[in-house]
């Protein structure tokens, strides 16, 4: 498959988007990341971004319709004709059976979902190590990407802090959440012969090689 319709699938801090971005890049196709689509569509004022706003900013999630219809728009651009990465989506299972509608409607069905496997502490421990630059907003890792100077960043010299998102009790919560709406969905893609497991622990380079050997298989 040189240029595989994917969907990656996994909790948050499995390392969906590194993997997701060096692939694309690799099969030549987009990464079609819904979060990122998101936030730039809420940037850009688009009316779709300003619906997906009025959900996160009540503190909602982004209802299927307004997901789908961002997803229906890029996977109708050019460069999405030969193949996809989507990374982020389908989060539930409406979203799943919309996908699979779209893609029926022009013959391109999907040809794997690779599901991203780690257990939830080391979950835990990457996403509650993450520290953000107040100043100059640059990522920072405590065990993975450690400042040079504890508490500081390498870039700037300005103050790391833990966002809400990523304290524990945030933490927890975001893959409470995850695991009820998106484990039907393993089995939705499991009975469709199209899941694929991966390690997701270890080493990013071993789980790269991983996926190229399950997508081609
Ligand atoms: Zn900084």
């Amino acid at each position: 498959m040189t240029s595989p319709r994917v969907v990656f699938l996994g909790p948050p801090g499995a390392g969906k988007g590194t993997q997701a971005r060096q692939l694309a890049t690799g099969w030549g196709v987009p990464q079609i990341a819904t979060g990122d689509m998101l936030r730039e569509a809420v940037a850009a004022g688009t009316p779709l971004g300003r619906e997906a706003k009025r959900h996160m900013d009540s503190g909602g999630l982004v209802p299927d319709d307004v997901v789908i219809g961002l997803v229906a728009e890029r996977l109708a651009r050019p460069d999405a004709r030969a193949g996809f990465v989507l990374d982020g989506f389908p989060r539930t299972a409406a979203q799943a059976e919309a996908l699979d509608r779209m893609l029926a409607e022009r013959s391109t069905p999907l040809e794997r979902v690779v599901f991203f496997q780690v257990a939830r502490p080391e979950l835990l421990r990457r996403l509650t190590g993450r520290r953000v630059c107040r100043q100059c907003g640059a990522p920072f890792h405590l065990v993975s990407a450690p400042p040079r100077v504890t508490g500081r960043c390498d870039n700037c010299g300005g103050e790391l802090y833990q966002r809400e998102d990523d304290a524990e009790t945030a933490v927890a919560r975001r893959l409470d959440v995850y695991g009820s709406q998106t484990e039907p969905l393993l089995a939705y893609y499991r009975d469709r012969g199209l899941l694929v497991t991966v390690a997701g622990e270890g080493d990013v380079a071993r789980v790269g090689q991983d996926i190229l050997q399950v997508v081609a298989a």
